[in-house]
């Protein structure tokens, strides 16, 4: 899509459609610049109440002289609160009432609010925009039927400042790696596997020198005695893989933040197999991965001056004569052994063998997961926040206010030391799954076991990262959660 920006009215160029946007029970629309043409338009639906401007509210109105022959009425909610969350949703409205039009450019302007800094306004209506215009119909076999040819191409935001086109970049950059996460996750898990993850990484260390891709294949795992990982794809086609992305753009600067991603290509629990209706979404099991392996391409596009190592635990847990076995002891990378209670508590095995071959090999001084870990975080913040658990205050700190400005909201969950004792084993140094009770944070208290002395931050990613439905600007189920966040998190690392 071609996104632009200008200051005023006059600056702005033919379209197919302006989009006008109005503040709940104001009767005139309060734009960003000044500008009056629209007014005896909508001054007789706002009257006879056909349009009252709620939040995502959508006239379209026709008219046979200006710049535009269509107009669309925007409600945006009230003016008092308004986040840019709001904003989102409402230009989200907007992006998806032109394309089932077939509308392919559009003008529109942003409106007043002297609450809102004109970049969170620019922010929240690109960002609702940009991620509304996605659409994933690539399964689908009936090409002109295809929703991503009704996408718009030409967007031009009028009222934005002189800093609008740089910020739009930005976003715009950040929204087509979110974009990739979401075709990673939408598409089959057929076609999702270890090596295409493994080209897609190689693609990215390609297309920017600043990052360089190591992939540890089996052989590489099993000389680094990566027994759990291992473990876990034992019934599998395809072998494992640990995809590590490194990204060096302050190369000043010996800081590094390591993000993890829990890539279980599919799961279908293993011999601890799930029921139909449980296994059906699960291709989207490496969500987490998706989006460490999109987060690296981001801040490569943005040239962000953070030094990153990505790893991608990338593996399958899938049912075969040789699957791993209920009962059974395996050892770690860490040297600490599991017994497995539960072939379905995969996810925390491959991330606890990365864990400890990232804090070795790259000694960084951070660590951040991102997991589809446990559907217990789904029943406890159902898909409205991701569960945050940490060791360390202030790192839980700047990731809850980053998930507050890009509303991939987090929520803190506890890691007392009292579920350590429900992980413990009779016959081994820890078992993997203590059962129902507190199942995420028992979780979470496991992957604690392969943490050393760094700051460490887990987010459950399992109720946000693959919605049951299309909702506000996902248009799909896979949300890409966690790029936009990681990237806002590290612009914003005092480092
Ligand atoms: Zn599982």
């Amino acid at each position: 899509m071609q996104l632009t920006s200008v200051e005023k009215s006059s600056q702005r160029k033919k379209s197919d459609v302006v989009v006008v946007p109005f503040w709940q029970g104001k009767s005139k629309p309060e734009i960003a610049c000044k500008e009056s043409e629209f007014s005896k338009w909508s001054a007789q639906p706002i009257r006879n109440g056909d349009f009252r401007g709620k939040e995502g509210e959508t006239l379209l109105l026709y008219r046979t002289s200006g710049k535009e022959h269509r107009i669309l009425l925007l409600g945006l909610g009230y003016r008092k609160p308004c986040l840019a969350e709001n904003l989102r949703k409402s230009y989200a409205s907007a992006v998806k009432t032109l394309r089932a039009k077939k509308i392919k450019a559009a003008n529109f302007f942003l409106p007043q609010n002297d609450l809102l800094s004109q970049e969170v306004i620019l922010r929240g209506a690109a960002e609702g925009s940009l991620l509304a215009n996605y659409s994933f119909s690539m399964l689908k076999s009936d090409s002109n039927e295809e929703e991503s040819q009704n996408a718009l191409t030409q967007l031009c935001f009028v009222g934005g400042d002189k800093s609008g086109s740089s910020l739009l970049k930005k976003l715009q950059a950040v929204a087509s790696s979110v974009d990739l996460a979401r075709d990673l996750i939408n598409g089959n898990a057929d076609d999702v596997h270890v090596d295409a993850l493994a080209a897609f990484a190689r693609g990215v260390s390609e297309e920017f020198s600043t990052v360089k891709t190591t992939i540890l294949g089996k052989e590489e795992l099993e000389r680094e005695k990566m027994g759990l990982m291992l473990a876990v794809n034992r019934g599998a086609l395809r072998d494992p893989a640990l995809i590590i992305l490194e990204y060096r753009g302050n190369p000043n600067s010996k800081d590094k933040t390591a993000i993890i991603g829990k890539g279980i290509t599919y799961d279908t629990g293993g011999l601890n197999m799930k029921p139909t209706g449980s296994m059906e979404t699960m291709k989207c099991d490496m969500s987490g991965a998706a989006a460490a392996l999109c987060l690296i391409q981001a801040a490569a596009r943005l040239k962000l001056k953070k030094n990153i190592v990505a790893a991608l635990a990338v593996a399958e847990n899938a049912v075969g004569p040789n699957s791993y076995k209920p009962g059974d002891v395996f050892r770690s990378h860490a040297g600490k052994t599991v017994e497995i209670t539960n072939t379905d508590a995969e996810g925390r095995l491959v991330l606890a063998d990365a864990f400890s071959y990232i804090q070795e090999k790259y000694h960084p001084n951070r660590l951040i997961d991102l997991a589809t870990l446990t559907g217990a975080i789904l029943v406890a913040l159902g898909e409205e926040a991701t569960g945050l658990f940490s060791n360390d205050d202030t790192l839980a700190k700047e990731l809850l206010k980053a998930g507050e400005r890009t509303h991939e909201r987090l929520w803190r969950m506890p890691l007392f030391p009292e579920y350590k004792e429900m992980i413990k084993s009779k016959i081994a140094d820890l078992k993997n799954s203590a059962g129902r009770g507190a199942g995420s944070c028992t979780a979470a208290t496991f992957l604690q076991q392969f943490i050393k002395e760094i700051p460490w931050a887990h987010l459950d990613i399992a109720g946000t990262a693959y919605l049951s439905d299309a909702k506000g600007y996902h248009t799909t189920h896979a949300t890409g959660v966690g790029v936009r966040l990681l990237i806002d998190y590290l612009e914003h690392l005092d480092t």
